[in-house]
C-alpha cells in the first residue's frame, strides 16, 4: 500500500479535506445506529447548521448543485423565466437555473473583488427576472446590502450561492442569512465536508416544506415521520427527485462543523501570510477586500499581470506544477462553455470584467492543515518562475 502521507509532502493541492479521528467515529456511531439516511442524524445536522448560520431553518441535501435547484424551484423559477447569475463562479450556478427551463442572464463582476456588481446586476433586470443569485467568490461575502436593496424594489428573491463563504460574516451577520435562501456544498475542497453534500439555510418556514418535499419526490412526508406516526400512506403533491442526504454524511457534518471556526482562522492566518510575502512580488497581486465582512477564505486567488510578472498566467500554472504545486484557475466566465455558447448563443464582451479578469487569476493552494511552510514554498516557486529558473 502506498502510504498516502507521502503523496500529501509530495504535492501541494489547491484545497483539501480534513479529517480527524472523531470525524471517523461519528461516522462509525452511524453504522452501528438503526438509521443509515433520512434518520434522527439529518435533522440534528440541520439544527445545527442553522444556528450555525443564524437561521430558523435548514434543509439538508445530496449537493450544492442540488441545493441551487431546490432553491430556485421553491422561489418557483419555471419555463421562460430569467435568472440573473454572476458571470464568474461554478457553471453549477447557472446550470440550475437551466433544469428549470429558464435563462440564466449574466451579470458582471466588480474589477477589483470579483464580487457581483450591483449596478451590472441593476442593468440586467427586466419583468421576467424571477431570481437574483449571488456568489461569495473565493468566500468573500458579495455586497448583500446593497443587493438586497435593489432586490426588495423589484420584489425578486435572493438566492446566495454561498458554497464559497460558509463561516464568514457581512456586517456582523453570518453568511447563510443574508439570502431569502443561501445554498451550501460539503463537497471535499468545501470549508466542511460530507464527501458530498449541500443544504439551504432560511428564515422562510413556507419555503423550507416545499424544499423538503422537492428532496424527497415532492412527497408530503418522509419515511421517518411516517414510522414515527405508524403510518405506511403518503401522497406525493408534486414532482420533486432524490436529493436526500444520509444520516451517515449528516453525522459527518456534525463533527466538521464544530471544528469550523478554527477552519477559518487557519485559513486567515494563512491568507495573511501570503499577502506578506507576496507583496514585493511584483505583479502578483491578491484581490481587494470589502470592508464590514469577514473573509472565510475558501480559495486564495491572485492576479498575474503578465506584463509586470514575466510570465502569462499560464506559464505560472505549469511552473508551479513542474514544481509539484497544483494551483487552479477559477473560473472561466460560465457563459463561454461550449453548452452556453450553442444552446443561449452567447458571446464575449457580455462581461467585460469577468473575461479580462479570468486571464490573470490563479487560486494558489490554501486549506487548513496547511503549514507557513507551505506558504513559503509557494512563494518561492513564485520567485523562480518570474527570474526564470
Ligand atoms: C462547489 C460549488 C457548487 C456546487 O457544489 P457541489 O456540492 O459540488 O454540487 C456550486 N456553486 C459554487 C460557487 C461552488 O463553489
Amino acid at each position: 500500500m502506498p502510504d498516502p502521507t507521502i503523496e500529501l509532502l509530495d504535492t501541494l493541492p489547491y484545497g483539501r479535506q480534513t479529517i480527524e479521528e472523531d470525524d471517523i467515529a461519528a461516522v462509525c456511531d452511524v453504522l452501528r445506529s438503526q438509521w443509515l439516511t433520512t434518520g434522527p442524524t439529518v435533522a440534528r445536522f440541520e439544527q445545527e447548521l442553522a444556528a450555525f448560520v443564524g437561521t430558523r431553518q435548514s434543509v439538508a441535501v445530496s449537493s450544492g448543485t442540488a441545493a441551487l435547484h431546490t432553491a430556485l424551484a421553491a422561489v418557483g423559477v419555471d419555463a421562460g423565466d430569467e435568472v440573473i447569475v454572476p458571470a464568474l463562479t461554478f457553471a453549477a450556478t447557472a446550470n440550475a437555473a437551466v433544469y428549470l427551463g429558464a435563462r440564466p442572464v449574466f451579470a458582471d463582476v466588480s474589477a477589483d473583488t470579483l464580487l457581483v456588481d450591483p449596478a451590472s446586476i441593476a442593468a440586467r433586470i427586466t419583468r421576467r427576472t424571477k431570481a437574483i443569485v449571488t456568489v461569495d467568490y473565493a468566500g468573500q461575502p458579495a455586497p448583500y446590502d446593497e443587493i438586497n436593496t435593489l432586490a426588495e424594489r423589484q420584489q425578486v428573491p435572493v438566492i446566495a450561492d454561498a458554497c464559497h463563504a460558509l463561516g464568514a460574516t457581512d456586517h456582523g451577520e453570518p453568511v447563510g442569512s443574508r439570502g431569502e435562501l443561501n445554498c451550501f456544498s460539503f463537497h471535499p475542497v468545501k470549508s466542511i465536508t460530507t464527501a458530498e453534500g449541500g443544504a439551504i439555510t432560511t428564515n422562510n418556514g413556507y419555503l423550507a416544506e416545499r424544499m423538503r418535499a422537492f428532496r424527497n419526490h415532492g412527497f408530503d412526508t418522509d419515511h421517518r415521520q411516517r414510522a414515527q406516526r405508524g403510518r405506511w400512506n403518503y401522497a406525493m403533491t408534486s414532482l420533486g427527485f432524490n436529493y436526500r442526504l444520509s444520516d451517515l454524511q449528516c453525522a459527518l457534518g456534525i463533527a466538521q462543523l464544530r471544528k469550523l471556526p478554527t477552519w477559518i482562522e487557519q485559513r486567515q492566518n494563512l491568507a495573511a501570510r501570503y499577502a506578506e510575502r507576496l507583496a514585493d512580488i511584483p505583479g502578483v497581486t491578491p484581490l481587494a477586500l470589502r470592508g464590514e465582512c469577514t473573509h472565510a477564505y475558501h480559495l486564495f486567488v491572485v492576479r498575474i499581470d503578465a506584463g509586470a510578472f514575466g510570465r502569462t498566467r499560464d506559464e505560472v500554472f505549469s511552473g508551479l506544477a513542474q514544481r509539484g504545486i497544483r494551483a487552479n484557475v477559477h473560473y472561466l466566465p460560465v457563459y463561454l462553455h461550449p453548452f452556453y455558447e450553442q444552446q443561449f448563443g452567447s458571446q464575449r464582451g457580455t462581461c467585460p470584467q469577468a473575461e479580462a479578469a479570468f486571464e490573470g487569476i490563479l487560486t494558489l493552494p490554501l486549506f487548513p492543515r496547511m503549514r507557513f511552510f507551505d506558504v513559503e514554498r509557494v512563494v518561492g516557486a513564485l520567485r523562480e518562475i518570474r527570474s526564470g529558473g
